[in-house]
């Protein structure tokens, strides 16, 4: 579909953990507001790709924006998840010093977090390590109760949905290729899918910011690729570690070192790695790095066996920091200031996560100095997800069935989904059909299997539901087509 004249007050390029927090954060106020997105769904980018942790804050250089909207946005987390019924943990998070000398560097943590205003870090002596953390090896840790874990992919889609029905407009599968700012002081955005105009750009692309800010404004920003890889381990393993495991960070380096991240799903994730690399889009896993993940894996944690590892993945770090300084670079959140009304958003590596609802009320900030925008007294902050029916008690369960048979057939074994939360998920409000959409909503083809049971059924419900031919089944975006059609002797359906 070609669109044309389409008007905007605000364009935020990017559907990401950030741009779908922005367009929520804005949708308080009367304005009109569309999110192009160049994928079919919100969330591909980075934020479905990280460790979901709601960092506490203590990690970050005092006085970096960093540091303050981590601190915000972890305090303010388990109420935006109330709102959003997405899943949130405070588990809590151990950094474990190995050597004499690490004890140093967990103190000098602990007094920045303090500074940060990080509530309840202590230093901890190692029997009080093993009373936490059994399994753990390590002689000190510095414990921060206040680090939760969260979905970061049901939180992005989440965040898109109540952001939908609170009136934004969501472009998927729009790609922006050019803006101009045009002789009365707006925008034309040009997109693969026709011409927007708006009074407001939001540049919120992730990695590809930098080339979002130069169709403006030439050579401002640079974005260094910087990747980290994970293994995922069977839920059978979970009962290993009780709390994120992490250890000493070594300064210089662009990440956090390699963690131990129990998921809301109860699988342990090990990772992530950090490499800089060329290609913005290269999710490769490697050969090398894995080795070296199961190598740091029996530094701290011997229990772990590969025979734990269903899978691996990698995301990638939108970095300012150059290959030759490494490190860290604070966020970037301003509006240019030789283009009126373009806000960037630079370098959101980690904390963005955890700091996206902050985020976003400062954009909404520099927006609303300006234009003293009024409350859209329609604004609803709640949104339900989709019931799992997995987590229900045995009479919730039975009632659920009576009701609802679609809730009585279990589709993914593995997981534990039934047939009624895959439609569900099917039926989705931004209307995304591909394999991994649905996977993110429902869980189905996450667990040991990986889909090797449900993912014929799961397409056999697509297709009923929107009478697609095999072909136009995809497994993520354009190009990724599992089926090639129909056996001769099959009969079609549509
Ligand atoms: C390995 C790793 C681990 C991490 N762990 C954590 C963690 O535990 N906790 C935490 O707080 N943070 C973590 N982070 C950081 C966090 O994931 C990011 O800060 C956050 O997801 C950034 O969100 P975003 O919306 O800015 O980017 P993205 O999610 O990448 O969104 C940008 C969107 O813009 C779209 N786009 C790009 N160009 C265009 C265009 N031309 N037209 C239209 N759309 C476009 C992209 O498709 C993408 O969807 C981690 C990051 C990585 C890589």
């Amino acid at each position: 579909m070609k669109i044309t004249n389409n008007h905007y007050d605000v364009v935020i390029i990017g559907g990401g953990v950030v741009g779908c927090a922005i367009a929520r954060e804005l949708s308080k106020y009367k304005t009109s507001i569309a999110v192009l997105e160049k994928e079919d769904d919100v969330g591909w980018g980075i934020s479905c790709r990280n460790s979901g942790v709601v960092h506490a804050g203590f990690n970050y250089k005092s006085g970096t924006l960093r540091a303050q909207l981590c601190v915000e946005g972890n305090q303010s987390f388990a109420k935006l998840c109330q709102e959003l019924d997405v899943p949130y943990k405070k588990i809590g998070k151990v950094v474990v010093a190995q050597k004499k000398e690490e004890i140093r560097e967990l103190k000098k943590l602990k007094a920045q977090g303090e500074k940060n205003k990080v509530e309840g870090l202590q230093i901890i002596d190692s029997a009080e390590l093993k009373r936490l953390e059994p399994n753990v090896k390590g002689i000190a840790a510095l414990y921060s109760p206040e680090t939760a874990i969260t979905s970061p992919y049901l939180l992005t889609i989440a965040l898109a949905e109540n952001a939908l029905r609170n009136g934004v407009s969501f472009f998927l599968n729009t790609k922006v290729k050019n803006i101009v700012k045009l002789k009365n002081s707006d925008f034309r955005i040009n997109t693969n899918k026709g011409e927007f105009t708006s009074s407001y750009v939001i540049n919120s692309a992730g990695l590809y910011s930098d080339k979002v800010a130069h169709m403006v404004e030439k050579d401002k920003y640079r974005i260094y690729p910087c990747r980290g890889e994970y293994h995922v381990l069977d839920k059978n393993a979970s009962w290993i570690i009780n709390r994120l495991i992490y250890p000493v960070p070594k300064a210089g380096t662009g990440g956090l070192g390699v963690h131990f991240t129990p998921t809301i799903d109860k699988n342990i994730l090990i990772g992530p790695s950090n490499e800089y690399i060329k290609q913005k889009d290269n999710l490769s896993t490697t050969s090398q790095i894995m080795k070296l993940l199961s190598t740091e894996t029996q530094k701290f944690l011997p229990l772990i066996s590969s025979r734990d590892i269903i899978r691996s993945y990698s995301g990638i770090r939108a970095k300012q920091a150059p290959p030759s300084e490494g490190g860290y670079w604070d966020f970037v959140i301003e509006e240019s200031n030789s283009v009126n009304n373009f806000i960037n958003l630079i370098g959101i590596e980690s904390p963005g996560l955890a700091s996206a609802q902050p985020i976003a009320k400062r954009v909404v900030e520099i927006i609303n100095k300006k234009e003293k925008l009024s409350p859209n007294s329609n604004f609803n902050p709640l949104r339900k997800g989709i019931l799992r029916f997995e987590e229900q008690d045995k009479a919730t369960q039975k009632a659920l069935i009576e009701k609802d048979p679609d809730y009585g057939e279990i589709i993914c074994r593995c997981e534990k989904v039934t047939k009624k939360e895959i439609l569900e998920a099917i039926d989705n409000p931004l209307g995304v059909k591909d394999l991994i959409s649905i996977k993110y909503r429902s869980r189905a083809m996450m667990g040991r299997c990986q889909g090797g049971y449900c993912l014929t059924r799961i397409i056999e419900l697509l297709r009923e539901k929107y009478h697609l031919n095999p072909q136009d089944i995809t497994l993520k975006g354009e190009h990724s087509s599992l089926l090639t059609g129909y056996r001769s002797d099959e009969v079609k359906i549509c």
